[in-house]
């Protein structure tokens, strides 16, 4: 008994030391597990605050966040569903990258996703993505290879650059376009046409440059201002554009200038025509607020191959053409020719001379007097301005004056000629030669000059010729350019007692309701018309002469027919009633002394 208790109380403490063990082993191993929860938690929650961050730098970005994996988007954020316009009834998730990709680019995305999947590295490009309601819209797209929720996946940043590409669009369009009328600008010019002469190089084919330059712009621009010859130039540019055809190109080059370019077309007859419909398209008068302006315009082309091969070589020859047109009278379209050259070199010389053209002393007035035909008398002279040019020679007024117009040299001419003029006349009453009436020229560009009548008026006063004696000649087309300035500043010169003749009567725009309105003391008939006059009668110039001098006298217009050189013609023009004549058979235009001793000689009685 004693014995099995023994036994019993060892395997008592065995067992107890075995669950002590067992127990300790226990606590022990508890405590590493709790040590080691604790660490997973930690881990997990550093993880989880991790995620989180990540999910909200995500969320937030500027960018659209979208992570494709197997086929389908499985992850947007916010951006991505504003940018693709996601809706209730439209979701991204679900969709593959291709949908929302617009068709013209999905072979690219394909190429990209397919090369990112073979391990390159992530892949920038700009195109157009289709949004959830059907729009496009242009994005730059970065498309990378990523690990999400364990499985392989697409990743792509994507950005809105349709602003910016609209920009760039824009500075595009700014760098090529005029940006008053919108056509080509210089450079585009000059683009357009190298590529025109490389093309027509290779098929053989001629091309057609044109310069054209408004007739008097800057006048208007003087006249009305800034904002009414911008006006004209969008008007003239509309017009022209209608003129042309799809294939021509039309360029400003600057200021008042635009450069047409023609390619492909058949002859040159068809070219001929099409520039007389521009000019005749820009002939027809232009209203703007309330003014209504007549503006013409001269071309000139050059031609490649035959004028020049290079975009610099035709424009030049354009516009040396241009000019020579400008100086045969304008509103008129000239073909380059050799000649051209040659006038051009002579141009260049006459416009660096009228840089200080009154201190060279080289200006001079030749007279040509006006008999009357009724005494026989000399009523007056025609003042007629020479340039004795040191190289070029003697230099009429036709080639020099619409050079001077081009820059307000004209108004320093003007004036000294009316000065020069009023100093001479009244100088040769001062010697005995009479009451002698004096016409000066006025040119377009100082009828706009606000110093007009103060001119007029000094030279009045310092010369002591009465105002009477000073005839102010312009002619009809001038006048009828701009009707209002016209009238004010006739008035105001006729209320300073001078008087006004109109010149190439019959030549221009004649209106003659606004003859009757103007102050006017004679016309003066084109000798055009004296040269064409026939011993028929009943000749159209005849004809035309007859009724002019009608015209005029039932305006209570004094009549003077210019360019009288035949005893037939005076007799004619006696026949009709005409007042007074100027021409050859009288006398050429005469410098002072011979005019002065012209006086002396002549004989009134020979000439009635
Ligand atoms: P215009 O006023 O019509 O002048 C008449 C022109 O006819 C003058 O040419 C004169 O020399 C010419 N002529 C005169 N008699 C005859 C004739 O019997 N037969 C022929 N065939 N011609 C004759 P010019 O002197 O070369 O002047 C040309 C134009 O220059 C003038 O035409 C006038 O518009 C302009 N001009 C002349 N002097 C001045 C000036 O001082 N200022 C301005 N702005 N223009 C002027
Ligand atoms: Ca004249
Ligand atoms: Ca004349």
């Amino acid at each position: 008994m004693q014995i099995r208790d023994d036994i019993y109380t060892r395997q008592l403490g065995r067992e107890k030391r075995a669950r002590e063990e067992a127990e300790r082993l226990l606590e022990q191993k508890s405590r590493e597990l709790y040590k080691q929860a604790n660490e997973r938690n930690r881990a997990l929650t550093a993880l989880a605050e991790s995620e989180e961050r990540y999910r909200l730098i995500v969320e937030l970005s500027p960018d659209a966040i979208l992570i494709e994996s197997e086929g389908k988007i499985v992850f947007v954020n916010h951006t991505a569903r504003l940018l693709f316009k996601e809706s209730q009834s439209r979701t991204l998730k679900g969709l593959s990258v291709l949908d929302i990709t617009a068709p013209q680019n999905r072979a690219q995305a394909t190429e990209v996703i397919k090369t990112l999947i073979q391990g390159a590295d992530p892949r920038q490009t700009e195109e157009f993505a289709l949004r959830l309601d059907g729009s496009l819209v242009e994005v730059s797209v970065r498309r990378a290879f990523v690990i999400f929720a364990g499985q392989p996946a697409i990743q792509m940043v994507v950005r809105d650059i349709s602003v910016r590409k609209t920009l760039e669009k824009q500075l595009a369009y700014q760098a090529t376009h005029d940006t008053l009328t919108g056509v080509s600008n210089r450079a585009a010019l000059f683009a357009h046409l190298s590529k025109s002469l490389a093309e027509a190089k290779n098929l053989g084919q001629p091309v057609w440059v044109a310069f054209l330059d408004l007739d008097r712009f800057k006048q208007i621009n003087d006249r009305f201002g800034h904002r009414v010859g911008d006006q004209l130039l969008i008007i003239v540019t509309e017009r022209l554009t209608h003129v042309l055809r799809r294939t021509d190109m039309l360029g400003r080059f600057g200021g008042d200038e635009f450069v047409i370019v023609l390619q492909g077309c058949p002859t040159g007859n068809t070219t001929s025509d099409l520039f007389e419909r521009v000019m005749a398209s820009i002939r027809e008068p232009i209203t703007i607020d309330s003014n209504t302006l007549h503006v013409g315009c001269s071309i000139g082309v050059a031609t490649y191959p035959g004028d020049g091969e290079t975009p610099d070589e035709l424009l030049a020859n354009a516009d040396a053409a241009m000019y020579r047109a400008k100086q045969s009278g304008r509103n008129r379209c000239q073909f380059y020719n050799s000649d051209i050259q040659e006038q051009l070199v002579k141009r260049t010389r006459i416009e660096m001379g009228l840089v200080d053209i009154l201190d060279r002393g080289e200006l001079f007035i030749e007279y040509q007097p006006q008999v009357s035909i009724e005494t026989g008398m000399v009523s007056g002279a025609e003042a007629l301005l020479r340039w004795e040019h040191p190289e070029l020679g003697s230099l009429t007024p036709n080639e020099f004056i619409p050079i001077a117009e081009e820059s307000s040299t004209i108004n320093s001419i003007g004036a000294w000629v009316v000065r020069n003029a009023c100093n001479q006349i009244a100088q040769w009453e001062r010697e005995g030669l009479g009451k002698l009436r004096v016409a000066v020229n006025l040119s377009a560009r100082q009828l706009p000059e606000l110093s007009l009548s103060s001119i007029v008026q000094s030279a009045l006063i310092s010369s002591g010729l009465a105002p009477d004696r000073l005839d102010l000649e312009l002619t009809e087309t001038l006048m009828m350019s701009d009707i209002k300035l016209t009238q004010e500043t006739l008035l105001e010169l006729k209320q300073q007692g001078v008087q006004i003749s109109v010149d190439d009567f019959g030549t221009g725009y004649s209106s003659l309701v606004y003859l009757q309105t103007l102050p006017l003391s004679s016309l003066k008939i084109d000798k055009q018309f004296i040269q064409a006059l026939q011993n028929d009668t009943k000749h159209t110039s005849n004809k035309i002469v007859i009724t002019l001098i009608k015209l005029a006298h039932s305006l209570k217009l004094r009549v003077v027919a210019e360019g009288v050189e035949t005893q037939s013609q005076l007799h004619f023009l006696r026949q009709h009633g005409c007042d007074e004549i100027q021409g050859y058979l009288c006398s050429p235009p005469l410098r002072a002394a011979d005019f002065s001793a012209f006086m002396k000689n002549h004989q009134p009685q020979a000439w009635c």
